[in-house]
């Protein structure tokens, strides 16, 4: 059997057995799998400590006839337990849960997610996670581009339901109402309302898929 390497952020992890648990990850080239970590309970485990939610490790398995085994494993970075438990966090876990489909590697995502880790769960960082993640799963269309006539003029404005742009052409030629709309500025990704725009609308992907 030859080994693999990967660098990898723990998505979930569920025991297994006395001694063992199962890791579901997403792979910077592999992207999201499961592997079997054996002896990791036991607390004389090397990898006991590298393995926790929402943190980074370079890992070696092996593929094995069912789930790869986990080999070896060094953890590069994590947040503390309070980054963990917040509501932020959460937003990033359910997507990657509910939404991220197996065996499917996306480095940009990846990319995004070593931000979160590195530099802090931030609304801003969560929210340009979330807006990469939909837009490579085709779940949302690009925002810097005018759903209606292509345009690219800024500033856009988001609809709040369906997070679609429109140019300000389009919103004043068409009569469309304001209110239904978030004008885009550097500040989108911080805002609340943009924010809750988005728990509403993955909370509907999610509910659709299940
Ligand atoms: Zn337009």
């Amino acid at each position: 059997m030859r080994s693999k390497r990967d660098r990898v952020f723990v998505i979930k992890s569920i025991n297994y057995s006395e001694a063992d648990k199962v890791v579901t990850v997403f792979g910077r080239y592999r992207g999201k799998f499961a592997m079997l970590a054996k002896g990791i309970r036991k607390l004389t485990s090397k990898n006991r400590g590298n393995i926790q939610t929402f943190s980074i490790s370079d890992v070696a398995y092996y593929q094995a006839l069912g789930l790869p085994l986990l080999i070896e494993s060094e953890q590069k970075a994590y947040v503390d337990f309070a980054q963990l438990k917040s509501v932020n966090a959460q937003r990033v876990l359910l997507m990657l849960n509910k939404l991220l489909p197996e065996e499917a590697s996306n480095e940009k995502l990846f990319d995004s997610l070593e931000v979160i880790v590195n530099k802090g769960v931030t609304i801003e960082y969560v929210n340009k996670f979330r807006i990469i993640f939909l837009i490579a799963e085709g779940l949302l269309s690009d925002l810097s581009l005018c759903s209606k006539c292509g345009d690219k003029t800024q500033p856009m404005h988001i609809h709040k339901g369906s997070i679609e742009s429109i140019c300000n052409n389009c919103l004043v030629n068409d009569n469309l109402e304001q209110d239904k709309y978030l004008t885009a500025s550097p500040q989108l990704y911080s805002e609340t309302d943009f924010t809750l725009a988005l728990d509403r609308y993955v909370k509907k992907l999610i509910e659709e898929t299940t």
